[in-house]
């Protein structure tokens, strides 16, 4: 009750008597105001003071946490991550809040290689993304055994142009009638008015001129001659590579804002240092397993596993986002046994129903490879490289 009081008193005070107070002690705070932002302006721009904000957008978490390990402590530079984690990025649907942070991002890093190159058709102007796949030597999937041996590639964009409920025209390896969003995410180049009149003899007349949006994909005859086969998009699981992706982290955002160079400089450093040392000590995991052949869930590790001495024989999934067939499932038995395998990595992003009732079935052993993390046990980067590593080669506490 007093307290009460007392505050009513004050106020009142201050309502009645302080007025013309309030007025001069307001324009004295705009002439200081005035002083100050002109005496900031006139600073030289290597003083601490200018740091402008800066928003970094990125896709996956990987990214997010490089990024993340690049900037540090500088509070002006903030960090999105898009895809969130636990999901799929190549069944992601973009948010409107997605679209917004893009579209508001001063930079934005991709992955690139077809992986999530739907974030340049969202916004007009491209030249804020950075397309990290540019600075990596990339694999074709070609190299993937599995590829190769069993899976059509052609008819996987058949299945997604099927999945997007587009009409799959098989002999022109062409899907009509999907977004041109839809498109480039399965890759394809995108025309939104392709003659519907474009696969026929010019004999023909009895077709009417139509503007249809049509994806197209490249046949392999086509992809070798151009010399650009479909290219395996999982890069950032080299360690190497990610080096190079830092790096390019490091200058890209430095270009945007110098007054942070000296600490994202020496936050590089430090980070590129960490990343060595990881790789030194997989590489030492790496050497006592004895089981170098793998199949994992998703092809999406065929980096790590050249890096560090393993061999991918088949993938469980035998196109991407789908149940493998009976057929597929039959092949893979003959694997299992050619390899003399005894686990099955499964994917957290993944469903393992049916990896779970073939490896029950086959005597096999699931174990979990995280290409993406950003769960409890894989939240960074290289706390990623570490649960893979020691779910493979088991952790030096557990004595493998
Ligand atoms: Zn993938």
């Amino acid at each position: 009750m007093k307290v009460n009081l007392k505050y009513k008193e004050q106020k009142l005070d201050f309502d009645k008597r302080s007025l013309p107070a309030l007025i001069v002690f307001l324009v004295l705070l705009m002439f200081g105001l005035i002083l100050y932002f002109s005496w900031r302006s006139g600073r030289t721009p290597d003083e601490e003071v200018a740091k402008k904000d800066i928003t970094v957008v990125t896709t996956i978490f990987p990214l997010y946490d490089m990024v993340r390990n690049v900037v540090g402590e500088e509070d002006n530079i903030k960090v999105v991550q898009i895809i969130s984690s636990g999901s799929s990025p190549h069944t992601f649907e973009p948010s409107i809040q997605n679209r917004e942070d893009i579209s508001n991002a001063d930079i934005v890093f991709i992955v690139g290689a077809g992986f999530d190159d739907w974030v340049k058709e969202m916004i007009e102007d491209d030249t804020n993304i950075i397309d990290l796949s540019e600075y990596v030597d990339l694999s074709s999937y070609e190299n993937v055994t599995i590829d190769t041996k069993m899976s059509n590639k052609i008819s996987k964009f058949g299945t997604s142009c099927m999945q997007f409920e587009g009409i799959w025209l098989s002999p022109y390896n062409e899907c009509e009638n999907i977004t041109k969003e839809q498109c480039s995410q399965i890759g394809g180049t995108f025309d939104e008015c392709a003659s519907s009149c474009r696969n026929l003899d010019k004999e023909e007349t009895a077709c009417i001129q139509v503007c249809v949006p049509v994806c197209k994909f490249k046949s392999d005859k086509e992809k070798s001659e151009g010399g650009s086969a479909e290219k395996d998009p999982h890069f950032w699981l080299s360690i190497e590579n990610a080096k190079k992706i830092v790096t390019e982290i490091y200058n890209n955002i430095t270009s945007l804002s110098e007054n942070n160079a000296q600490e994202l400089y020496n936050n590089t450093i430090r980070y590129l240092t960490s990343l060595d040392e990881t790789k030194q000590y997989i590489s030492s995991r790496a050497e006592i397993v004895q089981e170098n052949q793998l199949i994992t869930y998703h092809n999406s590790f065929e980096y790590f596993a050249r890096e560090f001495g393993f061999e991918i024989v088949a993938t469980f999934e035998e196109h991407e986002g789908q149940e493998p067939s009976a057929k597929y499932l039959t092949e893979l038995i003959s694997i299992v046994e050619e390899y003399q395998i005894s686990t099955l990595y499964k994917q957290p992003q993944m469903s393992d129903e049916v990896l779970s009732a073939f490896a029950e079935d086959n005597d096999l052993e699931i174990k979990t490879l995280d290409p993406l993390g950003g769960g409890e046990r894989t939240g960074s980067y290289i706390d990623i490289l570490l649960f893979n590593i020691h779910s493979i080669a088991g952790s030096e506490t557990e004595g493998s």
